[in-house]
């Protein structure tokens, strides 16, 4: 009988032991530790909540508007307007605990151990043994052990250990940081069902920052690409800034980083060892999703395994599994190089951001985004959209020169005047979480954004702005 350890106890390691389990392979999971809460922003797509069964109580909130915030502070709604569609809001050790119970119902082993090393034979074809520390009786130390087993699917995350065990080849990588806050009642109230989404080279040279609400508290956070990744708290800095007269009198009540892979290993399958969601590499650019793509590759991973092992009977080959990645790379490839390319447009400097902001506006592409983010799904479009949507983008992005700010000041609060949200301010802004360096210094950091080699605006011919404010 096959024996399968899946090391990772997020979506994608619990969708993966699920599949297994069902199928009566025999299956472990190991996670270190069981109420980790992942760094994230928790956004999950429609589809996933029916695909994946989801029960509504691990979603805190159920958004169906979106503000874009572009740098010169036009904001763009997008609202959904069927009833029944939604952006899910998920605090992710609800929802990681919730997929990993369920797996370990249906007869996976749940582990709590931290795998520690993994001898894996000749040319890495095995066989598998893996070292672990037991926490299980709930003690600090733990107490090692070992397991031997048939086949490995690396579920661990961006700091992949299975990935080093079978040489799967590094990847770059972005950097999120996030804040969590808790907001005054009127505040909280605002993004009950809203998220925002900012960009500017204050906030990010190269991708976007978020306030996405939570059960209890909003997540604010901003991720660059890794030759910028000294900047993060300065970036972090600049989206507070930016926000702030809507995180009135926050309060931070966690404060979290977390490497986000850029492209797929070069590697994911070697031996009888698989990489699966972010330890393979499957979070997409311009949005930086992973959850859904996490829960799936690890679904579609077992899935192969099953198939192949025919229902555990025998080991599956190499070959087999790389079934799989054939299988992976045909349904989403092109979803990846479009999202890419979107980034490498769109994300490129102030001008190019004003665009991207102005072009959301239009019905089409709202419908357009929405219904590929919420379905996964490629929407065709009629000739006259994709008319329409050519001068769209060439207009906005003549336009953006002109749209783009020569200073970065806050949105107005969206509950308050801003008399009194500047009186607010006055006596208290957000407090813990980063320090806070002050506006001159922030301005320095938002410069070398723009002036250091490599900035991920190079093209930009108009100079970026500093930040203004108090
Ligand atoms: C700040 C931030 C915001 C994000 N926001 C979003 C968002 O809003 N929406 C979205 O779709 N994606 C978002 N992402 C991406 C998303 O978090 C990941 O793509 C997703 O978590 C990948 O799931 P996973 O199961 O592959 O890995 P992970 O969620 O990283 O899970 C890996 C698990 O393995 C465990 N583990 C690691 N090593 C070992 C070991 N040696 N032994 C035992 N256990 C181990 C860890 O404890 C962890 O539980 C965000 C990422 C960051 C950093």
């Amino acid at each position: 009988m096959l024996r399968v350890a899946v090391v990772g106890g997020g979506p994608s390691g619990s969708c993966a032991a699920e599949v297994l389990a069902k199928a009566g392979i025999k299956t472990w999971i190991f996670e270190r530790k069981l109420d980790n809460a992942k760094p994230c922003g928790g956004a999950i797509p429609l589809c996933m909540v029916e695909e994946f069964d989801l029960p509504d109580s691990i979603i805190d909130r159920k958004v169906r508007n979106m503000k874009m915030i572009s740098p010169s502070n036009r904001e763009v709604d997008i609202n959904l307007e069927n009833q029944d569609e939604y952006i899910g809001m998920c605090r992710r050790e609800v929802m990681d605990a919730y997929l990993r119970d369920r797996a370990a119902g249906l007869g996976a082993n749940l582990v709590n151990g931290l795998v520690t090393k993994i001898d894996t034979g000749t040319k890495r074809q095995g066989p598998y043994t893996l070292h672990y520390t037991d926490y299980s009786a709930g003690e600090a130390t733990g107490i090692p052990k070992e397991l031997a087993v048939d086949l490995i699917i690396g579920a661990d995350g961006a700091n992949s250990r299975v990935a080093k065990a079978m040489d799967a080849g590094d990847y770059n990588v972005a950097i999120a940081f996030q804040e969590r806050i808790k907001l005054p009642p009127e505040e909280m109230k605002y993004y009950e069902s809203l998220a925002e989404m900012y960009v500017g080279t204050d906030v990010s040279p190269d991708f976007y920052a978020w306030v996405f609400p939570k059960y209890d508290h909003v997540a604010v956070g901003t991720g660059t690409m890794q030759q910028n990744q000294s900047l993060i708290k300065g970036l972090q800095e600049g989206i507070r800034e930016r926000a702030k007269k809507r995180l009135l009198n926050g309060e931070v009540i966690k404060v979290e980083a977390h490497p986000i892979p850029e492209h797929p290993r070069p590697r994911r399958v070697v031996g009888r060892m698989a990489l699966v969601g972010d330890a393979a590499g499957y979070v997409t650019k311009s949005s930086g999703e992973g959850i859904y793509f996490a829960a799936k590759s690890g679904r579609m991973c077992a899935e192969q395994i099953v198939a192949a092992s025919k229902q555990g009977q025998t080991i599956p080959t190499e070959a087999d599994l790389k079934v799989y990645i054939k299988k992976w790379d045909r349904k989403y490839g092109a979803t990846y190089k479009v999202l890419e390319l979107l980034q490498n447009i769109f994300y490129r400097n102030d001008a190019a951001r004003e665009a991207f902001v102005e072009m959301c506006d239009d019905k089409d592409v709202q419908r357009l985004t929405f219904d590929s983010y919420l379905y996964k799904r490629v929407v065709m479009m009629n000739p006259w959209q994709q008319l329409k949507l050519t001068f769209l983008t060439l207009g906005s992005v003549l336009r953006g020169n002109a749209l783009a700010p020569a200073s970065y000041k806050p949105v107005d609060s969206a509950v308050r005047s801003d008399e009194e949200a500047n009186a607010m301010l006055a006596v208290r802004s957000i407090t813990g979480g980063i320090k806070v360096r002050g506006d001159r210094n922030r301005a320095a950091a938002a410069n070398g954004i723009a002036s250091a080699p490599g900035s991920a605006d190079p093209s930009s011919s108009k100079p970026e702005p500093a930040l203004s404010g108090r």
